[in-house]
C-alpha cells in the first residue's frame, strides 16, 4: 500500500463504511494492517470466548478504547447475557459482564479468521479484530478479498475488480457468494451476523434462481424482484411462477440433497441430474450450480479410491472433474454479471472473468492437465485461458498456475488444425470448416460438423454436443 486510497465514512443507514478516494485496479492492496487482538478460536465450545476476554484484559487501556469502539448490535449483546456472567465468575476480570457482554457482540460481528503468517494446516484457529479492517462492510458482490495468509502477520485488502471514486469497499462474509441465492444469503447473515443485507445485489432480481413463466405460450424465466418485488418474467413482463414451478424447485432439492449425502459418490448420476436441473429450471439456477459442485466433491474422493490400474477410469472422473469444475464458474460468471439467459450452458453474453470463480477453474486446469493435450475440450480450455490472469491475483501456488499456463499453450497446440470431432486434419490442402455461429469449432468435413452439433466426440465422457457451447 503505497498511500491510503479510502477514507472513512457514515451513512444514515449502514454507519460507518470505508470509501475509495480514488479509482482503484484489481490486484492493487487496499489495506494492510496489524491486529489489535487475536486469539486461539476453537470452533467448538466456549473456549474462544475466554481467550478472547483474557487476551482483551491484557491490552492497554487505547487499545480497549479502540475495540470497545467498533460497531456492537444491541441483539446480539444481548444474548450473551448468560455467557458473559459465566465467563465473569470464571475469569474475575476488570471489567464488568455488560462490559463482556458487548465485547462478544463486537466479536461476532467484526473478527475475522486468521492466519496471521502461521503454517494454516495443523495449526489451531485463530481469530483477530482490526480497527480499520473491521469497518469494512459486508456486500454479496464484494469489490476486495480479505486474507491473513502468506503475510506475515497481518491483514491484507485486495481489489478484486475495478473500483470507482467514492465506491464503498466490501468484502463478502459468505464464502461461495456467487453460488447461493437472495433468500438464503439473507437469511445466513441474519442468523450469523443479525444484519439485514440491503445490498445492490440483494435488492436487484435474483438472477441465480430462474423458474419457467407462468404465462400462456411465454417460453421466458421469473425472477423474484428484491424488496419484496415479487415474481416477473424478464421476456413477458408478466408475474408469476408457473403453477408447478415451485414444486419442480422442490423436488430438484430433495434430489440434490440425495447426492449431497451419498457416502459413495455417483459422479455420471450427479452429471445427469446437473443437466436434468439446468434443462428444467435453468442452467443458471443454483440448484444446477450446486449440483456441478457436488460433482467435484465426489470426483476428488473417488480420485482417492481409484487403483493405478484403473487408468481409463480415472481419466474418465478426471474429465468429468474438470467439466464440473469449469462450466460451475463459467455459470457463476453469468449470474455475477446478472445474465437473464438461463437455458443451454453458454448464453452468448460474453461475460468477464469474475474474482469468485477463479479458484475453481485453477482446479478445474488442474485437472485437464492429467488428461493427454487432445483429450482436454477446446471449450474449457478456453475458459481456463481466459482466467489465467486472475489466477495471479489470488494466493495460489505460482508453480501450479505456470503447469497450468503450459497445459492451455499445449492444448492450443494439440489441437489447431485438428477437427473438433474426428481429430483428423482435414482434406489435403482443404483446411478445416468453421462454424459459421461461434467461430471458434473446426471440423474437416461437413459430416462431421452436423455429427459434433448433436453429439459429444466419441470416448469423451465429459463432452458435450457443439450445440450446448456453441457462443454467438
Ligand atoms: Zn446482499
Ligand atoms: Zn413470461
Ligand atoms: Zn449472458
Ligand atoms: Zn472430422
Ligand atoms: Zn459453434
Amino acid at each position: 500500500m503505497s498511500e491510503s486510497c479510502f477514507r472513512l465514512d457514515t451513512d444514515s443507514v449502514l454507519g460507518r463504511l470505508l470509501r475509495s478516494t480514488r479509482s482503484i485496479s484489481p490486484g492493487e492492496i487496499v489495506l494492510s494492517e496489524e491486529p489489535i487482538v487475536t486469539w486461539v478460536n476453537p470452533r467448538k465450545g466456549p473456549a474462544g470466548s475466554k481467550n478472547y476476554i483474557s487476551a482483551f484484559c491484557d491490552l492497554d487501556a487505547t487499545q480497549q478504547a479502540s475495540v470497545q469502539d467498533m460497531h456492537c448490535p444491541t441483539s446480539v449483546s444481548k444474548a450473551y447475557r448468560g455467557a458473559a456472567e459465566a465467563l465473569h465468575k470464571e475469569l474475575s476480570p476488570a471489567i464488568s459482564i455488560c462490559d463482556i457482554q458487548n465485547l462478544l457482540a463486537i466479536a461476532e460481528s467484526n473478527s475475522h479468521e486468521f492466519f496471521g503468517g502461521a503454517p494454516v494446516q495443523g495449526s489451531e484457529p485463530r481469530a483477530a479484530l482490526f480497527v480499520i479492517g473491521s469497518k469494512v462492510n459486508h456486500s454479496c458482490r464484494p469489490n476486495l478479498r480479505y486474507t491473513s495468509q502468506n503475510c506475515q502477520g497481518r491483514l491484507t485488502y485486495k481489489a478484486i475488480r475495478p473500483i470507482a471514486e467514492g465506491d464503498e469497499l466490501t468484502f463478502s462474509y459468505l464464502p461461495d457468494v456467487f453460488a447461493s441465492m437472495t433468500d438464503e444469503r439473507r437469511a445466513f447473515l441474519r442468523r450469523e451476523k443479525d444484519f439485514e443485507c440491503g445490498c445492490e445485489r440483494c435488492d436487484a432480481p435474483d438472477w441465480i434462481r430462474p423458474l419457467p413463466c407462468a404465462a400462456d405460450a411465454c417460453k421466458g424465466y421469473v425472477f423474484k424482484h428484491g424488496g419484496g418485488g415479487g415474481w416477473r418474467c424478464q421476456t413477458c413482463g408478466g408475474g408469476g411462477a408457473a403453477a408447478d414451478a415451485l414444486g419442480l424447485e422442490r423436488g430438484f432439492y430433495q434430489k440434490s440433497n440425495f447426492f449431497c449425502d451419498l457416502a459413495r459418490p455417483d459422479v455420471v448420476g450427479a452429471l445427469a441430474l446437473a443437466h436434468e436441473t439446468g434443462k428444467k429450471l435453468g442452467y443458471t439456477h443454483y440448484l444446477t450450480i450446486r449440483n456441478l459442485k457436488t460433482i467435484s466433491d465426489g470426483v476428488a474422493r473417488v480420485m482417492q479410491t481409484l487403483k493405478p490400474e484403473n487408468q481409463r477410469e480415472a481419466a474418465q472422473v478426471v474429465a468429468i472433474g474438470a467439466f464440473a469444475l469449469i462450466t460451475r464458474a463459467a455459470l457463476m460468471e453469468r449470474v455475477a454479471g446478472g445474465c437473464v439467459a438461463p437455458k443451454g450452458l453458454v448464453c452468448g453474453c460474453g461475460h468477464g472473468e469474475v474474482y469468485e470463480c477463479a479458484n475453481d477453474v485453477f482446479l478445474g486446469g488442474l485437472y485437464l492437465g492429467k488428461l493427454g493435450a487432445r483429450q482436454r475440450p477446446r471449450e474449457l480450455v478456453e475458459v481456463v485461458g481466459r482466467y489465467l490472469g486472475l489466477m495471479e491475483l489470488i494466493d495460489l501456488s505460482e508453480k501450479d498456475v505456470r503447469g497450468i499456463t503450459q497445459m492451455v499453450r499445449e492444448a492450443r497446440e494439440a489441437r489447431a488444425g485438428c477437427c473438433d470431432y474426428c481429430g483428423g486434419a482435414g482434406k489435403e490442402g482443404g483446411g478445416l470448416l468453421q462454424c459459421g455461429r461461434c467461430q471458434r469449432a473446426h471440423y474437416c468435413t461437413k459430416e462431421c460438423q452436423v455429427g459434433a452439433w448433436k453429439k459429444a466426440r466419441a470416448g469423451q465422457v465429459a463432452e458435450l454436443p457443439h450445440k450446448a457451447y456453441c457462443m454467438r
